[in-house]
């Protein structure tokens, strides 16, 4: 890694003398990004990352934006490949084990620090998370940290106050201006040289993905044809469907998440509790309770809200794998700004 690229030398997207937001009113760019440099963020996302257009107006990024258009007309293969349990349960489980890799590592771990763990265990968690096309955890884990500073003002990067809902739910992602990571604000995290490499090529785990589930397709059609799936199936289904599911069902916090559902807190912003989207994601529902106390690594503060992501980190924390899982303090839960 060329030591001009180094990370911390680079500077902050979107902060202070140059404030991401106006999504609702873009400024005018300087220039424009080649549309070769587009193409090759689509192996190496730092590209030209030295003359990212943090100024370039809150619109999508068509040349950009063409991988995740395409991975969603993938899914329309499942018409030509038919299905079977096999992948389907397969597409599902895979689903489960992303999704916990979102909620419990990118989120309460990357972006939240709520739980401390070994550096082999980040990591894998990091790949894990690589896996699901939401890009590396720098970018992701930086981005969010800047949505809790700015819920909802003028200045968060997905709002549904300020930009509508299918900026807030994807359109975002498409963005020349929110592309770079903010390296500044994950700093702590951004001094690993093996974060980093997720981070700057972060097409390669989902790719590999993608052959290993042909290659897994493939293997049980030879050795388990009675399973009935073979190698083009499992890609569609345990690869591609399952991949744009867990998106959507992350991309649901940023939008659903802060118009649907109740709040128990006053917390300045429209982050709401929501039963059904606490089941899609793993615990990640209880949205109101989060932006109220995002220290704790517990997001469904009572029992009966389901918290699964939490319940696993116990689990972990239980062999060992993590430690030092914090919950919400009773006299924070049921402080002077419960509504509820
Ligand atoms: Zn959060
Ligand atoms: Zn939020």
């Amino acid at each position: 890694m060329s030591s001009d690229l180094h990370p911390l030398t680079l500077p902050e997207t979107g902060e202070l003398s140059n404030p991401v937001g106006e999504v609702s009113k873009p400024e005018v760019p300087t220039k424009g990004t080649a549309p070769w440099i587009s193409v090759m963020r689509w192996f190496d996302s730092w590209a030209g990352l030295e003359e990212a257009r943090t100024d370039a107006p809150a619109t999508v990024d068509w040349v950009r934006a063409i991988p995740l258009i395409t991975v969603h007309l993938i899914c329309l293969g499942v018409f030509i490949v038919g299905w079977s349990w096999t992948a389907v349960g397969v597409a599902a489980a895979f689903y489960f084990v992303r999704m916990f890799a979102i909620t419990g590592w990118y989120h309460r771990y990357f972006s939240h620090r709520t739980f401390k763990t070994s550096r082999a265990c980040q990591f894998a968690f990091a790949l894990l998370g690589a896996s699901c096309a939401q890009r590396g955890p720098l970018w992701w884990a930086g981005h969010h940290r800047h949505h809790h500073i700015y819920s909802d003002k003028p200045e968060d990067v997905h709002s549904v106050r300020q930009g509508g809902f299918l900026w807030a739910h994807i359109g975002w992602i498409t963005s020349e201006k929110f592309f770079p990571p903010r390296l500044k604000s994950i700093g702590d995290f951004a001094k690993f040289p093996e974060l980093r490499f997720l981070d700057r090529f972060d097409t390669l785990v989902p790719i590999i993905c993608g052959f290993g589930m042909f290659g897994l397709g493939k293997l049980l059609e030879t050795y388990a044809p009675g399973l009935g799936t073979n190698g083009p199936q499992m890609l569609i289904w345990g690869f591609f469907v399952s991949t744009v599911a867990l998106l959507h069902g992350t991309c649901t916090i940023n939008s659903l998440s802060h118009v649907y559902g109740t709040q128990r807190y006053k917390t300045g912003d429209d982050s709401k509790n929501n039963f059904i989207l606490a089941l899609i994601t793993l615990g990640e529902g209880w949205h109101n309770n989060h932006h109220y106390y995002a220290a704790s690594t517990r997001q469904g503060f009572y029992w009966w809200e389901i918290d699964i992501t939490y319940y696993m980190l116990r689990a972990m924390q239980a062999v060992g794998l993590i430690w030092d899982v914090r919950d919400v303090p009773v006299h924070v839960r049921e402080g002077k700004n419960k509504i509820r």
